[in-house]
C-alpha cells in the first residue's frame, strides 16, 4: 500500500475548510507525516489514522503553519502511553526548534524523540524505501522531500520458464527470487526468466518554495508531485516576493519533470470559496492535476504490474 492523506492543505493561515500544512503517507502500514501544522492531530482523528504506526515526522521548514502541530501531537501521544521512539527530521536548526517543543510547559514526553538534521541531497534509508531531502527556495532555510520505493523485482516470464522445462510450482518462486535452479542436470538461471528490475513509486512534496532546478530533478518521472501552489498566476509578483509558487508554475514544472500526477497544495486563504482559477491555469499546461482538499486520499498504484 502506498497512500497519501492530505491532513492540511491551507497556505499560511488556517481557514474554515483548510488546516495548515500536513500530509500523511501510509507505506505498507507505516505512517509518515510531512509537515505538522496546527490541528494535525485532530485531522488524524477525523481520518481515523491512529497514532501508533507513526514513526517519523519530516518538517520542510520552521514557519508556524508547518510545525505548530508538533508539540500537541507529542504530548497527546505521551498521554496515550506511547513508548516507541519518534523520529523528527528537518532542515538546519531542527534540533533547536524541536527541543523547544519538547520542553514546552511542564510536560515531558515518556518516549524518546530523536531529532535529525538533513541537508539537501541527504538520504534517509528505510526498509523498502528511502527519503531524500531536496533543496528548495523559500524565505527561511527549507527542504522538500522525495519518497522513493526500492526497485521491484522484474517480471517473471512463465512461458519461457515452462519452455525451458521448469515445472510450475516452487521452482518458479525460487527463480523469481533470484535463485538459479537445476532441472535434469541443466542449470536454469534466474536472469534467463526474470526481466529487468522495475522502478519503485515516487512521491515528491515540495513544502513552501519557488519552482527550482533541484525540485525538477528530484521530480523526474514521479508518480505524484505535491507542489506549493499558494497563488494564481495574476499574483506571480507576490509569489516571487514571498517565495511561493503559482499553480501555473507548479504545472510547468510537473510537465517538464514528466510526472504522472500533480497535486496543488498550500492554497492561500484568498481562494477559500473558489479554487477554480488555480485549477484552470494549471490544467492548461498539465492535464492530470487536482487541487488538494483536507482529508482527501490518493492511492498511488503500481506503474507496471
Ligand atoms: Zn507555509
Ligand atoms: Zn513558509
Amino acid at each position: 500500500m502506498l497512500r497519501i492523506l492530505f491532513l492540511g492543505t491551507g497556505g499560511s493561515l488556517p481557514t474554515r475548510n483548510r488546516n495548515p500544512s500536513s500530509i500523511m503517507i501510509n507505506i505498507e502500514g507505516e505512517l509518515l507525516l510531512f509537515d505538522c501544522g496546527e490541528g494535525t492531530q485532530q485531522q488524524m482523528m477525523r481520518a481515523k489514522t491512529g497514532m501508533k504506526a507513526l514513526t517519523s515526522v519530516f518538517i520542510t521548514h520552521f514557519h508556524a503553519d508547518h510545525m505548530l502541530g508538533v508539540p500537541g501531537l507529542i504530548q497527546t501521544m505521551s498521554f496515550l502511553g506511547r513508548t516507541e521512539p519518534l523520529k523528527i527530521y528537518g532542515p538546519q536548526d531542527v534540533k533547536e526548534f524541536v527541543n523547544v517543543f519538547i520542553d514546552l510547559g511542564y510536560y515531558k514526553p515518556r518516549f524518546e524523540v530523536e531529532v535529525i538534521e538533513l541537508s539537501p541531497g541527504d538520504i534517509v534509508k528505510r526498509n523498502g524505501y528511502c527519503i531524500q531531502a531536496i533543496g528548495t527556495i523559500h524565505s527561511v532555510p527549507s527542504i522538500g522531500y522525495a519518497l522513493t520505493e526500492d526497485p521491484r523485482r522484474g517480471r517473471f516470464d512463465r512461458e519461457k520458464a515452462i519452455a525451458l522445462g521448469v515445472p510450475p510450482g516452487p521452482l518458479f518462486s525460487k527463480l523469481h527470487n533470484n535463485v538459479d535452479v537445476e532441472i535434469n542436470g541443466q542449470l536454469i538461471r534466474s536472469a534467463d526468466v526474470v526481466g529487468q528490475k522495475r522502478a519503485g513509486r515516487k512521491i515528491v512534496y515540495t513544502g513552501d518554495t519557488r519552482p527550482c532546478e533541484s525540485i525538477l530533478q528530484a521530480s523526474m518521472n514521479a508518480d505524484v508531485l505535491i507542489h506549493d501552489s499558494t497563488l494564481a498566476r495574476d499574483k506571480e509578483e507576490w509569489a516571487k516576493e514571498s517565495k511561493h509558487s503559482t499553480a501555473f508554475e507548479a504545472a510547468n514544472l510537473a510537465k517538464e519533470a514528466n510526472v504522472i500526477r500533480l497535486v496543488l497544495t498550500h492554497i492561500s486563504s484568498r481562494y477559500t470559496d473558489d479554487t477554480s482559477s488555480l485549477l484552470k491555469e494549471a490544467q492548461e499546461i498539465f492535464k492530470n492535476v487536482i487541487v488538494a482538499e483536507d482529508l482527501m486520499e490518493i492511492d498511488v498504484p503500481l506503474k507496471d504490474k
